[in-house]
């Protein structure tokens, strides 16, 4: 069975103004497909064809002559996740285990925020903030292009997609700007304590 592009978990329009319809059209249904569409095309014929997606990213994480197939398949993994991080009317100071461990690791909300910011706008170039757990701790980390947590043995908590494509139809160069505001209004904190629970 193929890899699958998932639903949207909500309409095109449900993230605007912070995230336009115009964007989503462009990033779920172009860019997001293509990677899905790619990834399918790459392992048709090969040990991989119908394997899970997780299982294709950890079996060619590393390895040079997979880099093809490991970077469509982490694109196609990566923005399934980051569509389920955000929701409409999101963001803000989270509670539950998450806001908690948050105030454990960094004394404030606002100390977390300041750094995850500060992730998102020096990943030069293309890529991805994160919070992680690693080792049982929460870690606020930034990846390269289709790079991943599940590929340096960290969970995945929450991601922000620092690509241009992003965040350029509705903030142009502004990638703080838009890190600001995806933090302060659509983090779906409900979704990261799920993966805590
Ligand atoms: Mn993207």
């Amino acid at each position: 069975m193929a890899v699958e592009l998932p639903d949207l978990p909500y309409r095109k329009d449900a993230l605007a103004p912070v995230i336009s319809a115009n964007t989503l059209e462009f990033h779920y249904g172009k860019h997001h497909r293509t990677y899905v569409d790619n990834l399918n095309k790459l392992v048709v014929g090969t040990d991989l064809e119908g394997a899970a997606l997780e299982a294709i990213i950890q079996t060619t994480a590393g390895d040079a002559a997979k880099a093809g197939i490991f970077n469509n398949a982490a694109q196609a993994w990566n923005h399934s996740f980051y569509w389920r991080c955000l929701k409409p009317g999101g963001g803000g100071i989270p509670a539950g285990t998450v806001g908690a461990k948050i105030r454990d690791s960094w004394g404030s909300y606002e100390k977390f925020v300041e750094e995850l910011k500060t992730a998102g706008a020096t990943q030069f170039g293309s890529g991805w903030a994160w919070l992680v757990l690693e080792d049982g701790q929460l870690k606020i980390t930034k990846t390269a292009n289709a790079d991943l947590p599940l590929a340096h043995r960290q969970k995945a908590l929450l991601t922000i997609d620092v690509w241009e494509h992003a965040y350029y139809l509705d903030y142009q160069n502004r990638r703080p700007d838009y890190l600001a505001a995806v933090i302060e209004r659509l983090i779906n904190w409900d979704y990261v304590n799920s993966l805590l629970a």
